[in-house]
């Protein structure tokens, strides 16, 4: 593998050597480069043709990151990717004497008792899905909990996990009652983490005004930074 910087990125790319008569130019999809090159071609004169075409690389390279972003979250086929914690797995459906789901690496199957029974699978899927999800969010819920007592005063509350259009959470202080979306399963936990504490601090302030924002700057000094990231990079998710 090769690297060259084009404005101002780093590339890299790999260069097969055959007996055509052009260079030419593919992105992979982890967003390297195959270049295939006539083999009278010096690396200096590859770098130079490579610098020529920087814009349309660059360019791609932009269109095809976003194409993968674009990719649906939510779908679960088999071989489908999926991300979770923001990472990238794909998963697969599999026959087995009892209904379970495990991660290997980027895998994640889905055993089901049912042969050839896609609905059922996809709902052992997204039931294991929600109790993890319950689990998850409960754990990043408390730590921020915990850091919170040290100085206010928060009540214990439950928690719900449901798939919603359009908000990440909702705290309702009255009835003591945290909903949080499924779909934050799909971002990195820093944007969990965002929304927990934004939710919780619900319990000391109900609108969003400078003292909500003051507690929120105390316990999390990059809020903001969160804030606008995950609502510009995952709110399509919701949709
Ligand atoms: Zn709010």
């Amino acid at each position: 593998m090769r690297t060259i910087v084009l404005n101002n990125r780093i590339i890299e790319y790999d260069v097969k050597y055959n007996a055509k008569k052009n260079v030419n130019i593919r992105i992979r999809p982890d967003l390297r480069l195959n270049v295939s090159a006539p083999r009278w071609v010096l690396k200096s004169q590859l770098e130079k043709i490579l610098n020529e075409k920087s814009s349309w690389i660059i360019h791609n390279l932009e269109k095809q990151k976003q194409e993968e972003k674009a990719e649906k979250y939510n779908v679960f086929e088999n071989g489908h990717a999926i991300w979770l914690f923001g990472m990238k797995y794909r998963l697969y459906f599999r026959t087995d004497t009892r209904n379970y789901v495990y991660i290997m690496n980027d895998q994640i199957f889905v055993c089901s008792k049912r042969e050839n029974d896609l609905e059922y699978a996809q709902g052992i899927f997204k039931n294991w899905l929600k109790d993890y999800a319950y689990s998850y969010y409960f754990e990043v819920l408390n730590k921020y909990k915990d850091k919170l007592r040290t100085k206010y005063k928060i009540p214990d509350f439950s928690l719900q996990v449901r798939e919603m259009k359009t908000r990440w959470g909702t705290c309702i202080p009255s009835k003591k009652k945290i909903t949080l979306n499924l779909s934050l399963m799909y971002t990195p936990q820093k944007y969990l983490e965002y929304v927990a504490l934004h939710e919780l601090i619900h319990f000391l302030e109900i609108y969003h005004n400078e003292h909500f924002y003051s507690i929120f700057e105390e316990f999390m000094p990059d809020y903001k930074e969160r804030q606008v990231t995950l609502n510009r990079e995952y709110s399509r998710i919701n949709r």
